[in-house]
């Protein structure tokens, strides 16, 4: 397995240059010493870097590049899984897509699966098989990313929805659900269902059990009593 930060800039070691950040998952993983600057190369080349970037250090690099490196530090030990922690939010706009593309490059070449979280919906539309909703640490709604933005239920994902930009001048003045209260802290989440204090279809089943997750359709769940 392997992860890829949200900020580049603090999860890349300021002291290490980029020849020594992608050495250390080899030598600790015990990969074959005479094998492990080829492995570096490969590497390199596949995120887009060149040879003569090996000697640098992170601040020496954009942010755009600083991200290729954790991305280059991720796959150095082939992984079957990578978590990719709002790896492109930390990222100008216009370099976002880039490594966006470069993320779905890699997928199809290594044949990696990910587990990407965002608050990005568009991102999350272009990169995404499945998408699985989570409020205060629990997963109230999965689906598959193409049917998502149509057939979402729970509660909280359509006030999520609501709440995106839509970039249609027509559809600015569509009314948003705004939420009523605060975020409860998720030390301490509110029991039984954790959206409760902030549903408006709460009901008094919610405040005192648990919901199921429940299939309401082929490849769609929800944990919701309304759709029990
Ligand atoms: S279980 Fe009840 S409180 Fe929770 S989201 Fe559904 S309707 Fe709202």
């Amino acid at each position: 397995m392997g992860v890829v930060l949200q900020d580049p800039k603090a999860s890349l070691n300021p002291r290490m240059t980029v020849k020594e950040i992608l050495h250390r998952p080899l030598a600790i993983h015990d990969f074959p010493k005479r094998e492990r600057l080829d492995r570096i190369l490969d590497v390199l080349e596949s995120v887009g870097l060149e040879p003569g970037h090996l000697w640098r250090y992170p601040h020496e690099f954009s942010g755009d590049q600083q991200q290729r490196i954790s991305v280059a530090r991720a796959i150095i030990l082939n992984p079957d899984l990578i978590v990719l922690d709002e790896p492109t939010s930390a990222l100008d706009v216009s370099v976002q897509a880039k490594i966006l593309n470069l993320l779905t490059d890699l997928q199809r070449e290594f044949k990696l699966t990910y587990l990407f979280i965002s608050h990005n919906l568009t991102v999350i539309q272009y990169i995404c098989d499945w998408v699985a909703v989570m409020y205060l640490g629990k997963i109230v709604e999965l689906t598959k990313n193409e049917r998502f933005f149509e057939i979402m239920k729970h509660p909280y994902t359509i006030s999520l929805l609501s709440a995106a930009p839509i970039p249609d001048p027509k559809r600015r003045y569509e009314e948003k659900i705004l939420l009523a209260g605060e975020i409860p802290s998720p030390i301490n989440p509110p029991p039984r269902c954790r959206f409760h204090p902030r549903c408006s279809h709460r009901m008094e089943v919610c405040k005192r059990e648990q919901p199921d997750f429940t299939e309401v359709e082929k490849d769609h769940s929800v944990a919701c009593y309304l759709y029990h």
